[in-house]
């Protein structure tokens, strides 16, 4: 026989081969139909396998599936002659779709298409009714499946499991029990460094810039080194998400960090359209203790306090130290910020009827405040009591830091093994000619690129774990004197120490002002 097809194939992972409740995500369906379309293509002589195309679908309804554009734009290119597909459905389930390209343009780029399970093909031109039919039932059954895992899902999530298919950062999934939560090592540690960041004062932004200068991982990357394959919705490399204020706004403000799971807070319109609405805090799902919580109630309180305090960031990104805290002695309204050339003031924002009329220089009140505050620490204040507190807290630091950067080691070590036996199913994949040259030669170059990339994070990482080590060593008298007397204030220390800050008016020289303690 002379002729010769180019044949491409195309898989889809979608709703109805994935255990979605369960959370099942193996590629077995994937392999399935790749295993059965080989078969079709290594019993057909004039049949050429081009190019695989697969694309993994977690809503069925696909609106965004770039393996499977590449692969139109391919056929529209002429480099295709016939789609070979397990099913219709795995095509598309959209009846727009099949119309679009299985009946019309395929047709108009001489493209067959042919689909095993349900018999379709484009040569056999009493198939175009069973076509349509088949497009029919399939966009009625992903109505149908959309409706039912809903309805499943919300009793799941009454039930206090875990449902969504990624876990929120700082957990990963329990291995045994698909709707459990665990604390992952290393990113709990980041979801730490917010929530204290934040109480130090810094902003959203300032956070994200911290995080992103230190080349600390983005959610959606940290999911990614895992392996975790994302329901892709961005064109971005991996490498170019990093973090932003929206990120970290969305973490300070979840409740999983207690222990607590709240599900349900998002819908999409429907089964076809997948624009996410929020729905109504009341029809929120919400159980408490499902896991093991990263975030002390006490500290995650604080912020959401503190969130609401902040309702005007400075432009530095962060807030300034009194507010929410200084009021007027005399009406009880809070001080307003105002600013001239040379100093910030602060001054009673009912000031046009108040009798108390005159500012304070910021940097006067911080040093009173600050001067209070030793006093109090002093008064307070054991020596070896506090000396014994800071090493143990350092040392737990450290230790933590340093046991989840080793864990990490271990990830990494696992991975470049990994890549090792691929390397060596590869060759065998050659020599057995099961792939092309051409292939092979991209995929080896693939494999040197993410290998030296696992050998750049494993030194970045053994680096960390010296300069903590050398930290752990350097303890002296230098942190305790630290703790011994303040030389400035900052939020943490405002906010551990002063409960409200009253400024009175101007007595004998003196302002008159009441520091309310949080003791
Ligand atoms: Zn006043």
């Amino acid at each position: 026989m002379r002729e010769s097809f180019r044949v491409a194939i195309y898989l889809r992972l979608s709703i109805e081969d994935k255990d979605k409740l369960n959370r099942t995500y193996d590629s077995e369906s994937i392999k399935n139909q790749r295993h059965m379309l080989m078969e079709v293509i290594n019993n057909n002589p004039s049949y050429n396998l081009v190019c695989e195309y697969c694309d993994e679908d977690l809503s069925g309804a696909g609106t965004f599936r770039p393996e499977f554009e590449r692969l139109i734009k391919d056929c529209e290119n002429g480099k295709i002659d016939i789609v070979l597909c397990k099913s219709q459905s795995r095509f598309s389930r959209d009846m727009e779709i099949v119309e679009r390209y299985i009946n019309n343009k395929f047709k108009e780029w001489n493209v067959r298409f042919i689909s095993l399970s349900d018999n379709a093909d484009t040569e056999n031109p009493g198939n175009k009714k069973s076509r349509q039919i088949n497009g029919l039932v399939n966009e009625w059954y992903l109505e149908d499946v959309s409706n039912n895992i809903r309805s499943a899902f919300n009793s799941k999530m009454k039930q206090g499991e875990f449902i969504s298919p990624f876990a929120p950062f700082g957990y990963l999934v329990d291995s045994s029990d698909n709707n459990k939560l665990v604390v992952d090592k290393v990113a709990s540690l980041v979801v730490k460094d917010i929530f204290n960041l934040y109480l130090k004062g810094y902003g959203y932004s300032a956070i994200a810039k911290y995080l992103n200068d230190k080349n600390i991982p983005s959610p959606s990357l940290h999911k990614y080194r895992q392996g975790i394959k994302l329901n892709v919705v961005s064109n971005k490399k991996r490498d170019e998400i990093k973090w932003n204020s929206n990120a970290i706004k969305t973490i300070l403000k979840n409740e999983v960090y207690l222990g607590k799971l709240v599900q349900g807070k998002r819908t999409t319109v429907s089964y076809k359209n997948h624009k996410i609405i929020n729905k109504d805090k009341s029809l929120w799902i919400s159980y408490p203790n499902t896991h093991e919580a990263i975030i002390d109630k006490d500290t995650f309180y604080k912020v959401q306090k503190e969130m609401k305090n902040r309702t005007k960031p400075r432009s530095s990104n962060t807030v300034h130290l009194f507010s929410g805290k200084a009021f007027c002695l005399d009406c009880g309204h809070y001080l307003r910020k105002k600013n001239s050339s040379r100093h910030e003031y602060l001054v009673c924002s009912n000031n046009v009827i108040c009798s108390n009329k005159s500012s304070i220089r910021y940097d006067k009140l911080e040093s009173i405040v600050l001067s209070e505050v030793n006093k109090l620490l002093d008064k307070f204040y054991d020596e070896e009591l506090l000396k014994d507190k800071v090493n143990k807290k350092y040392n737990e630091v450290y230790k933590e830091k340093i046991e989840s950067l080793e864990s990490e080691l271990v990830n990494i070590n696992r991975k470049i093994d990994e890549s090792k036996d691929y390397l060596q199913s590869l060759y065998e994949d050659k020599v057995n000619d099961v792939i092309s040259t051409q292939v092979f030669n991209t995929l080896i170059s693939n494999y040197e690129d993410n290998l030296n990339k696992y050998y750049k994070q494993l030194n970045d990482v053994n680096k960390k774990i010296n300069i903590y080590k050398d930290n752990i060593k350097s303890f002296d008298d230098k942190i305790i004197s630290k703790y011994k007397k303040l030389d400035c204030l900052n939020r943490v220390s405002v906010n551990e120490f002063i409960d409200k800050i009253y400024v009175g008016k101007v007595k004998d020289n003196i302002r008159n002002i009441k520091i309310k303690w949080n003791l």
